[in-house]
């Protein structure tokens, strides 16, 4: 998103451990700043003196890629990793893992009366997720990238990826546990079992395990969060040698205990949050009313972020995908109310280290 003089781009993170990259979401701008935070090269030997590299492989060091949700804020620049990565080592030792929401099901319930274009895949999907997303970016990129796989040496594209969906229906590579109920629950705030993206898009369920790296001793696990009428909208948890870290995605500050259990004693909570004052003049300027409720009842409002921390039981609260980009610091301040720990305000390319002083393995930028 564009706000004025923020220099804070879209949503993005990347937990580094040992020499091990992985990503979270790929907001706008994210290509950039995760550019400025890796890409180095050595310096080589010429007639004239030292040149540096003009190319330098710092995409290869890159295990794997998590879409909370397939928000255009947290997806935006994945075309671009795709198409440019190729250049700087993506996928070259093994493809990328990719892990993402699968196919929401159902489309969501009309709240804004809109009469225009439902966009719908050539498969017939109107709500595509992170496999055929990817699918069709090959597609519509179709005249680049055949030329330069025909002209210019580059490899088979869609060999750079390996796509795990996380979804609820049959088919999907990792499915979520929703608890499901043969009599049909209500749809209470806290529902106790899942009937459908539209009606119970965030029931209470324990967290489940997405992704193991032996080699490194990487865990991930996840959970549903409350980003309606996003579904699924995921957090993920971290857990390495050297800590844990949960990556609350875009979410209310409800979700019926489910960020509290996947977050439980973690090193590292980096939390969305949200002005409320910038939602009270958004009110009074007139900004539709279905906005204004996504706006105060999916996210979390600055003012209640410190309390869910303190329920996580984290050490230290992160402060990340700030709406608006620009809220004064001033605001920003509150998030500490309720919350025992340390507080950081994030900004873009920050390193956090975890784990033991001096022992420095893992960040999170
Ligand atoms: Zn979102
Ligand atoms: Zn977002």
């Amino acid at each position: 998103m564009w706000y004025p003089r923020s220099n804070r781009v879209s949503a993005s993170t990347a937990l580094v451990v040992g020499e091990t990259i992985y990503l979270i979401d790929l907001g706008h701008g994210a290509t950039q700043r995760m550019a400025e935070a890796f890409n180095a090269s050595t310096f080589v030997n010429t007639p004239g003196g030292k040149i540096e590299e003009s190319q330098s492989r710092f995409l290869q060091n890159v295990d794997a890629l998590f879409f909370t949700h397939l928000h255009m804020d947290h997806i935006l620049d994945y075309p671009t990793l795709l198409l440019v990565g190729q250049n700087a080592g993506l996928g070259q030792s093994q493809p990328l893992k990719v892990f993402g929401p699968g196919d929401r099901g159902q489309l969501e319930e009309n709240k804004t009366g809109y009469h225009g274009t439902i966009i719908e895949t050539p498969a017939g999907s109107r709500t595509p997720g992170t496999k055929e997303m990817t699918h069709l970016l090959w597609q519509a990129f179709a005249q680049t990238i055949n030329d330069f796989t025909l002209d210019d040496g580059w490899v088979d594209f869609t060999t750079l990826v390996d796509l795990r969906e996380i979804g609820w229906l049959q088919g999907s590579d990792i499915a979520i546990p929703l608890p499901r109920h043969a009599v049909a629950a209500s749809a209470a705030e806290c529902a106790p079992y899942f009937i459908d993206p539209n009606t119970t898009p965030c029931p209470s369920l324990e967290p489940f395990i997405v992704y193991r790296n032996p080699d490194n001793g990487v865990t991930v696990s996840a959970t549903l969060v409350d980003h309606h009428q996003v579904f699924p909208a995921l957090a993920y948890r971290f857990d390495t040698p050297d800590g844990s870290v949960v990556i609350s995605g875009d979410t209310g500050a409800n979700t019926c205990g489910n960020l509290q259990r996947l977050a439980l004693g973690a090193d590292l909570l980096v939390h969305e949050v949200i002005d409320e004052e910038w939602i009270e003049h958004q009110a009074a300027v007139g900004v539709p009313a279905a906005l204004i409720e996504h706006l105060s009842s999916v996210h979390t409002k600055i003012g209640e972020v410190g309390g869910v921390a303190e329920e996580c039981g984290v050490k230290t609260l992160v402060l990340n995908h700030i709406v608006p980009g620009n809220a004064p610091v001033g605001h920003l301040v509150r998030a500490k109310r309720n919350f025992s720990g340390e507080l950081i305000i994030g900004e873009d390319v920050m390193q956090i280290g975890i784990g033991q002083p001096g022992s420095g393995r893992s960040t999170c930028l």
